[in-house]
């Protein structure tokens, strides 16, 4: 274990919490001393979730480690059970109470409680968030559908003929980047495609609807990190195949598309002439070819890094320059995908790491989370944020998904943007010793009615200064000839020129600027 300012994942149990706060009717015990309840926060103040998440802590404190601390697990169990009457327990610890081995999960399941409780083991100083909330959904699903296992044989499988196809979605949870909206997206599609929705989870579901799983023909595997383990166990029992594109960019989106065409045994050639997404005009567009060949680093879950580097690469047309992520369990996929852009991958938890190879890189744009949108600021990069761990203003109130075709048009917007600011900032740069660019000049297209207020000054360069008067006291004059030729350099550059060839003019002690000296400067400096 290692002390850090920052991290990318929390402790396993903070995991588990993203499930049963995601979840109806699901409280969570959780075996913790008094301070761990930090984790609320994350919740009410990043999330903005409305309410508290459905954890009773026992909040045991120093003085209690010298009696009977299991006391306080069952105690806990049996108040929270009474007060909030759940449909299902979970019941773990923090990383703190595992050290004192009170086995709360074993306890409560000792309670006979009319309700079933799913202890949760998850080791805190070996695995982290993602993947204690994967191990969380997969164990209560087991728990759910417990009394199915038996009859699977009969189980799913392709749809029976003429009927309507049904799928659920799996994956979303508390927490995560933009799963709210991703979601809608994806009943879009699929209603698109004539699937039915039969359960979304954990996000919104109940422990009953998760008894209802094995009703539907296949499962669409939305956040790998999360749903991959309970996909392949319900695959494995109920012989549900599972959807595992994720459609996030446009090509993604029509993979997918086609993915649960075959899983479905549908024909979704209507669909996919029906997807329309304004990125691939952009793409096609004049403006796009200013950004092509941008060099783009990004680091985050392997489910959007993957992503966003499959977009980077084929659909903005970018110079992906380095790709990582902290999803360990995903690392071989991120691995072979660095490995096709011709790069090897960033695979760690240390924010100092991933900033290193940022500055070591000097991209044009980071695609991080939280922290590269930190690591970016302070370098001076363009960036913008793809994947959790996120700030308060990645939960954004208006509709901003990932996913399909609409995630396009926000992805584009999202990352084009900060590029053009870029560039803008740029031109601002170059034209600050213009004339016309300063905070006295009126707007051009007033022309000769509106002259620039004389004495204005920007960057060191006066009105009266480019029209040829003299720029210092005792300084050299412009011949009406050199002034005619300076005219016809580019405007953008034409402040330089005259300070470059005045400076020339001084250091070589002329007193008159011609034709000529202005081509002596251009030689003189172009050395
Ligand atoms: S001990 Fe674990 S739960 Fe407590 S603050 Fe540290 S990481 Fe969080």
């Amino acid at each position: 274990m290692q002390l850090t300012l920052w991290t990318y994942e929390g402790p396993p149990h903070v995991g588990a919490m993203r499930i049963a706060t995601a979840m109806r009717n699901v409280h969570y015990v959780l075996h913790a001393p008094q301070g761990d309840t930090y984790a609320d926060l994350l919740f009410t103040m990043i999330e903005r979730r409305s309410t508290r998440p459905p954890v009773s802590y026992t909040t045991f404190q120093a003085r209690d480690l010298g009696s009977d601390t299991a006391n306080l697990v069952t105690e806990a169990v049996r108040k929270a059970y009474e007060r909030f009457k759940p449909e299902a327990l979970l019941v773990g610890e923090s990383c703190t109470a595992e050290l004192i081995q009170d086995q709360p999960g074993s306890l409560a399941q000792g309670m006979n409680l009319p309700v079933p409780v799913v202890p949760l083991e998850l080791p805190a100083y070996s695995r982290k968030e993602n993947w204690g909330a994967s191990e969380t959904f997969y164990h209560l699903v087991r728990a759910m559908v417990a009394d199915q296992v038996e009859q699977s044989d009969a189980g799913a499988g392709a749809p029976s003929q003429g009927a309507q196809p049904t799928a659920n979605i799996l994956g979303p949870t508390a927490l995560g980047f933009r799963c709210r909206d991703d979601v809608e997206e994806i009943k879009r599609l699929l209603a698109l495609l004539g699937v039915a929705v039969n359960v979304v989870a954990p996000e919104g579901a109940t422990p009953a609807d998760l008894h209802r799983l094995p009703d539907a023909d296949f499962n669409i595997c939305l956040y790998p990190e999360i749903a991959r383990t309970t996909c392949a166990w319900l695959k494995r029992v109920f012989h549900q195949p599972f959807v595992s594109t994720v459609p996030i960019g446009v090509g993604a989106t029509r993979d997918f598309v086609i993915e649960v065409g075959e899983v479905a045994g549908l024909d979704v050639t209507d669909a996919l002439a029906a997807l329309d997404s304004r990125l691939p005009w952009y793409s096609r567009s004049v403006d796009s070819t200013y950004l092509t060949g941008k060099r783009v680093f990004i680091f985050g879950d392997a489910t959007h890094a993957l992503a966003a580097a499959r977009i980077a690469n084929d659909e903005l047309a970018f110079e992906v320059v380095g790709l990582g992520t902290y999803s360990r369990e995903m690392a071989r996929e991120v691995r072979e995908a660095a490995s096709r852009y011709g790069l090897e991958a960033l695979i760690t938890d240390d924010y100092l790491e991933v900033e290193a190879r940022v500055t070591e890189l000097q991209p044009e744009l980071v695609l991080g989370t939280q922290m590269e949108r930190h690591i970016a600021k302070r370098l001076g990069i363009a960036c913008a944020v793809i994947s959790a761990p996120v700030h308060v203003q990645d939960f954004p109130a208006r509709y901003s998904p990932q996913m399909g075709l609409e995630g396009a048009n926000v992805i584009f917007d999202t990352w084009v943007h900060p590029l053009m600011m870029g560039l803008e900032e740029h031109l601002l740069g170059m034209f600050r010793g213009d004339f016309e660019f300063h905070d006295g000049a009126t707007a051009s297209h007033l022309g000769s009615e509106a002259p620039p207020k004389p004495g204005l000054v920007t960057a060191g360069v006066t009105a009266e200064e480019d029209e040829g008067v003299v720029v210092e006291e005792g300084s050299c004059s412009w011949t009406p000839e050199a002034e005619t030729e300076l005219r016809k350099i580019p405007f953008f550059v034409r402040g330089k020129a005259r300070r470059n060839t005045e400076r020339f003019a001084a250091e070589t002690g002329l007193a008159s600027i011609t034709v000529e000296t202005l081509y002596d400067a251009k030689a003189y400096f172009g050395r």
